[in-house]
């Protein structure tokens, strides 16, 4: 945005940062890169050092090669953690060596641009509760290209199994601000890119240490800071790429666990709505969070109800009413339920097809709401309808909260057993494809035809 370039800073007003970098079993290529363009790219008056922190890698490179290369660097510090911590606990032992004002996190595979820093940390000397997100553009996974983002920047999100998810500033959040290059403020953090003033962040309680690996941490610590009286914004002015891998280059075990964790703590009865989703986070062993509900209490958070209202305003909830949400198993096909398809599976965009009941939520998790409508709603919410003159079973973005629901989202679950659209007159009947597989679609009601009958599974 050309308004940032305009901009100059006064560097003796600023607060210096460390910039910390933990990593795992990273490619040399890519910690360096980001190791020099956090040299090149930041003023050396702001920059304090960079600290990298080994999370017990086992790359033969990243042991003495690695030590070698940056031995004849200035500022740049390589710290080792003595077993495998998981990122929560790997950056904050960088945090615990950090002599900046400010701590400035990121991943091991990013590049800053010109111009990267000082927003942030301005923006941290005028409000010392703000924690700021650069805005995260994308660097290709098979060529390394960077591609920057130009435009309004996405804010971020999650949705109700707890998975972020990024959208488009809304109109409120627009009018608040006067201009083009003032924060946004963001529900939630994407992950590993920002900036904290370091006494803040020991205030705030830093991380939760009792969270393994990788996952949950960006919601937890999103929650924290707007439930307990800061805030979480992103600079459209601050710009680093990051590495989007289609796969990590190490299991992810444990993240179902850190986020429960984070609904244990942070989002009191809604937490429902997370475990309705992921039946099999309930079993999660989450481990103690007496010091966490502690640490909530003394800093006389807010109720996760207070920063749905007033942060995310935007995000629907869901009624979850009992009996009328979960799996919906078909009776004609025992062993299938109903089961959403992402638009990528089907020519026809996306629709409901069968699938053999898992009990796992995800695809299969279904709400039948008060205004009749049945929504899945992971990533955004969909509802089912029937396309005119198709007998397919459609899912297509909901109407907002409070507008008026057309007649074709609209279904009837009967006393029969059978579920009855009357924008079509058909019921959803379930059948064999020729090659043998469960699929389902509309068609005509028939008296007690077994493929037509359906339940919400307990
Ligand atoms: N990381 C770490 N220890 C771990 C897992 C991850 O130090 O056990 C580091 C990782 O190398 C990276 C950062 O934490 O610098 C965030 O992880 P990753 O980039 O895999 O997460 P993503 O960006 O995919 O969410
Ligand atoms: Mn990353």
């Amino acid at each position: 945005m050309y308004e940032c370039k305009s901009q100059t800073f006064n560097y003796r007003k600023l607060p210096t940062t460390s910039v910390i970098i933990a990593f795992y079993n990273e490619a040399m290529s890519t910690l360096l890169r980001t190791i020099h363009s956090v040299l090149e790219m930041s003023p050396s008056v702001l920059l304090k050092e960079i600290i990298l922190v080994d999370d017990f890698s086992d790359k033969v490179y990243l042991k003495t090669q690695l030590e070698t290369y940056i031995s004849s660097l200035e500022r740049v510090r390589l710290i080792r953690t003595n077993k495998r911590e998981g990122l929560v606990r790997a950056r904050l032992i960088g945090a615990t060596y950090a002599i900046g004002d400010v701590l400035t996190f990121l991943d091991c595979h990013c590049e800053c641009v010109t111009g990267w820093l000082e927003p942030l940390l301005e923006r941290i000397a005028e409000n010392e509760t703000a924690i700021v997100c650069p805005v995260i553009d994308t660097i290709d996974w098979n060529t390394f290209e960077f591609y920057m983002q130009t435009g309004e920047p996405m804010i971020g999100g999650f949705d109700w199994r707890l998975t972020f998810q990024w959208h488009a500033v809304p109109e409120q959040e627009r009018q608040r601000r006067k201009s083009r290059i003032d924060p946004i403020r963001s529900p939630t953090m994407a992950g590993g890119l920002f900036a904290v003033s370091k006494k803040y962040f020991e205030y705030l309680g830093t991380y939760d240490t009792g969270m393994e690996v990788w996952g949950g941490e960006n919601l937890e610590l999103s929650f924290r800071v707007w439930q307990c009286g800061g805030s979480l914004e992103i600079h459209p002015c601050s710009h680093v790429g990051h590495v989007f891998p289609k796969k990590a280059p190490y299991a992810r075990p444990n993240f179902l666990q850190n986020t429960a964790r984070a609904a244990e703590v942070w989002m009191d009865s809604y937490k429902e709505h997370f475990y309705n989703r992921n039946p099999p986070a309930r079993k999660e062993k989450y481990g103690d969070i007496s010091e966490r509900i502690i640490l909530r209490d003394r800093l006389h958070c807010k109720s996760f109800d207070w920063y749905l209202k007033n942060v995310f305003p935007d995000l629907h909830v869901p009624e979850d009413r009992p009996g009328w949400h979960g799996a919906i198993r078909s009776e004609g096909i025992s062993s299938e339920c109903l089961d959403y398809n992402a638009p990528d599976h089907n020519p026809t965009g996306a629709h409901l097809s069968l699938f053999g009941c898992h009990g796992q939520g995800g695809n299969q998790f279904f709400e039948y709401t008060e205004n009749k409508e049945i929504r899945f709603n992971s990533v955004t919410e969909l509802c089912a309808e029937v396309p005119e003159r198709q007998t397919y079973i459609g899912m297509k973005h909901c109407p907002k909260d409070g507008t008026i629901i057309a007649t074709n989202l609209v279904w009837e679950f009967r006393q029969d057993g059978t579920i009855f659209h009357p924008h079509s007159g058909f019921c959803v009947t379930s059948y064999r494809t020729p090659e043998g597989r469960g699929d389902v679609h509309m068609a005509p009601c028939q008296p007690s035809d077994k493929n037509q009958f359906w339940k919400f599974e307990r």
